[in-house]
């Protein structure tokens, strides 16, 4: 970093935002005054005011630019849904209020909205993320077969899937076997076959996967899983291309979890808050953790005699502000809204794959839903230039990267996962195939260009596994 960044740095003695002090403050009593100075950069307002927002504009986000990062959906978030969620009687409940009907209502009016649009029959919204809702359907899953008195040890999961999803069964205790996907980069059904015996408690799927690709044989699928004793678990983060569209309980999914901060506009990114409500069929709803919200003649409860229960999974009841703001917006949408939402992202990610594909390669040719994915495969071995280089070059563009490297290599070289989402204009399609294009040319012509990539950024390239495991979370002086 070239300039100093740190308000630290900046301090000069002396320096003051507000002359106001103690001493000005006779009514403080003497012996609540501070004897010693905390050790605090010293600024003027005017410093500081720089200072932060200086800071705030180092984010990148997707109120300010482009943000086609697949597997995300990383769409606009409109303002009144911050709105409604700050509402004094919202925002200024008690974390363990636990009898509010509009609270309740809320969440059970959220509930019938999730219920028509996946086709499962009861909602929990404890899960705070997407990863934790594959932990509880997962869960579920297990509590289901332990009621039987099955003894299963596997869970079936395509090579394309989230990390997640392998990581989920792991810590439930199960052993991991991965299912080919086939050259459509669709589930290879013989490969499944081959694979189904009674150890397999079930299988976790992405629908359209994570090559955005929709599952068309997923009807064999599931019936091959029930025949042989095991669930299906529904990957649902991503909903944008079936919103309005058809359901995963239709398709003979038993659990689902949904990401209302992809699909359903909560603001996400940096951590959360998030929400991950599980849905599931009928046979599961005696495990789903406690409490689940009840609607008993016209007053709603929270129930939490629930023996057979898989337990509490959150404190509270789960990210309620997030099901606020997806309450809003799926309102808002109402059912022909969420159709038109699906429709056009699809209809945008289509338009960018193939906007691309006569520069890029295109890997898996079946028709992509919300999101496509190309690959730097021709790139690398004609100039030596990687996907990584090209998402760097990308933010000299002020466009935030597709997912990289995902889905992973083993499967798709040099991936680019692109999902520009319903919310983008045409204008801003084209402004990214325009990049896009020039990148490539820039590949061809200046290949050290992009290796050098990104140039006006305060840091340049990260050692990204360094800084994710070794964090420096605290200033210290030189
Ligand atoms: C984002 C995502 C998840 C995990 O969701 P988190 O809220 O980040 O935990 C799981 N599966 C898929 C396909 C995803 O895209």
């Amino acid at each position: 970093m070239s300039e100093k960044m740190l308000a630290f740095e900046k301090s000069k003695p002396g320096r003051r935002c507000t002359t106001f002090t103690t001493d000005e403050r006779p009514d403080v009593p003497a012996e609540l005054r501070r004897k010693t100075r905390p050790k605090l950069p010293e600024l003027s307002e005017l410093q500081l005011v720089r200072h932060y927002v200086g800071l705030s504009h180092l984010n990148f986000s997707i109120d300010t630019n482009f943000y086609p990062l697949g597997s995300c959906t990383m769409k606009y978030n409109p303002k009144v849904h911050e709105k409604a969620a700050r509402v004094p009687q919202i925002a200024g409940l008690h974390p363990l209020e636990s009898s509010n009907q509009q609270m309740l209502s809320m969440i059970w009016e959220m509930e019938q909205i999730l219920k028509a649009v996946t086709g499962m029959d009861t909602f929990t919204f404890q899960p705070a993320a997407g990863a934790q809702g594959e932990f509880v359907g997962i869960s579920l899953i297990a509590a289901y077969h332990r009621a039987q008195g099955n003894d299963k040890q596997v869970v079936l999961i395509p090579d394309s899937a989230h990390g997640t999803n392998p990581a989920t069964a792991a810590m439930c205790g199960y052993r991991v076997e991965e299912i080919r996907s086939t050259e459509r980069g669709t589930v290879d059904v013989d490969d499944l076959k081959s694979k189904m015996t009674d150890q397999v408690a079930g299988l976790m799927l992405t629908n359209p996967n994570t090559f955005g690709v929709f599952e068309d044989e997923i009807l064999e699928i599931a019936e091959i899983v029930h025949d042989g004793g095991g669930l299906l678990y529904y990957d649902g983060a991503n909903m944008n291309a079936f919103l309005g569209q058809c359901r995963p309980g239709a398709m003979g999914f038993d659990v689902v979890h949904i990401n209302l901060h992809k699909t359903f506009t909560t603001p996400h990114g940096g951590g959360g808050p998030g929400s991950g409500p599980v849905g599931v069929k009928s046979i599961l709803e005696p495990y789903l953790p406690t409490p689940i919200v009840r609607k008993i003649d016209e007053r709603f409860v929270l129930d939490f005699d629930r023996p057979e229960s898989i337990g509490k999974v959150s404190t509270f009841w789960g990210n309620f502000g997030m099901v606020v703001r997806a309450f809003v917006y799926a309102k808002m949408l109402g059912a022909e809204g969420m159709r038109r939402t699906s429709e056009m992202a699809v209809l945008n990610a289509n338009y960018l794959t193939r906007k691309l594909e006569d520069v890029y390669d295109r890997p898996k040719k079946a028709q992509p839903m919300h999101e496509g994915v190309l690959s730097a495969a021709g790139q690398k071995k004609a100039n030596g230039i990687t996907a990584l280089d090209i998402a760097k070059r990308l933010i000299d563009y002020g466009i935030h990267p597709p997912t990289i490297y995902f889905p992973l290599p083993k499967v798709c070289p040099e991936a680019l996962l692109i999902e520009p989402t319903e919310t983008e204009s045409l204008e801003q399609m084209d402004e990214f195939v325009e990049a896009m294009r020039a990148i490539a040319k820039e590949a061809d012509e200046q290949p050290e260009l992009l290796k050098a990539a990104p140039h006006d950024t305060p840091v340049r390239r990260l050692d990204e596994a360094t800084a994710a495991r070794k964090p420096i979370l605290r200033w210290q002086p030189e």
